[in-house]
């Protein structure tokens, strides 16, 4: 089969691949659509770790083709969880499965979903309803991360949220901080294509940081600064400039991908003196199911975003436009 495969860093083609033999608990997978994100970018630009060679996409849906299990049948559609936990470490049995010791992933370890095929074990794979729109699995993966962020940054109803970055990851949280129940959302984005989105998507204000004073206007906006801010941008300036734009007792999340050993000065007396609590948030654990229910739902509108759909020999472009910006999504299409 065709597949992309990750083989160094900036070695990545689309060859042929065979796939490993199908074993008890195992699904073949015809890939729909798997998404291009920007982990996928770090993986193939060495800033970001892997196990090469290794088939990438990690956000991807397909049709069951053979079933080595009674639990699921052929012509079944699934999303599938990328993250495959070993269920018997410390982290593990304290149902901390996202930090695993031996936390494995497939399109990062194990062959991925930018293929014709993909051999999923069945635990990772979840029935998606009729219905269930092609370009919507590729995102429930994303939708699942940013479902585990929202429940790490803990918005309360009438919370001022302030989400820094408007790339896929800054558009999902944004809606789903609404959802949540904050009164007013504050995103920040230096494009203007994705400013135009997320005030279609519910953004009470989308800031240009090129020109607007981007802590003045919180500060003015809200008196005090955010309740809580959530890094989606994954970049050093904007990981600094939370812990200034929160406010006294706020929540800052570190939710974007940043480079492997990039580093921040940061000053304790400031966290200590402003009593901030300062979050991570990892891939998805249990969040899988939600994440569905969202989407099939509508209360997450990713119908709205600008997708480019590539066929697999688009995977170059499809990378180079999630780096640049240039799209909200790129997904692969592997059927094409
Ligand atoms: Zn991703
Ligand atoms: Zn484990």
């Amino acid at each position: 089969m065709k597949a992309a495969l990750f083989e160094k860093p900036n070695v990545f083609n689309v060859v042929q691949r065979s796939l490993r033999p199908l074993r008890d608990g195992d699904l073949l997978l015809k890939v729909e659509a798997c998404g291009v994100c920007g982990t996928d970018v770090h993986i193939v630009e060495g800033t970001s770790r892997s196990s090469p060679p290794v088939v990438l996409g990690h956000e991807f849906a397909g049709t069951i083709q053979d079933a080595g299990t009674t639990h699921f049948v052929p012509g079944q559609r699934v999303a599938v969880d990328p993250n495959v936990a070993c269920r018997r470490c410390f982290y593990c049995r304290r149902g901390l499965v996202h930090l695993c010791e031996n936390l494995r992933a497939l399109g990062v370890d194990i062959d991925g979903g930018i293929a014709e095929y993909c051999v999923v074990p069945e635990s990772q794979a979840y029935t998606l309803p009729k219905d269930f729109p092609v370009h919507a699995g590729a995102f429930v993966e994303p939708v699942s991360c940013a479902i585990h962020g929202i429940d790490r940054a803990n918005i309360r109803a009438g919370d001022k949220v302030l989400i820094l970055g408007g790339g896929t990851i800054g558009l999902i949280m944004l809606q789903l901080a609404k959802n949540a129940g904050a009164a007013r959302v504050f995103l920040v984005e230096p494009l203007g294509h994705k400013r135009e989105l997320a005030l279609r998507l519910g953004a009470d204000e989308a800031i240009d940081p090129k020109v607007t004073d981007v802590h003045a206007l919180i500060f003015d906006a809200t008196g005090v600064g955010a309740d809580v801010v959530i890094e989606c941008a994954g970049r050093m300036q904007t990981a600094q400039q939370s812990l200034e734009l929160a406010r006294r007792g706020g929540t800052v999340e570190f939710f974007g991908v940043c480079s492997l050993g990039e580093t921040f000065p940061i000053e304790p007396n400031k966290v200590y003196f402003k009593e901030l609590t300062i979050v991570g948030s990892y891939v998805n654990p249990h969040t899988f199911s939600r994440s569905i229910a969202v989407l099939a739902s509508g209360t997450v509108h990713v119908d709205k975003f600008q997708l480019d759909r590539f066929p697999l020999d688009g995977v170059h472009e499809a990378l180079t436009m999630q780096r640049e910006g240039k799209t909200i999504k790129s997904i692969i299409e592997p059927q094409r």
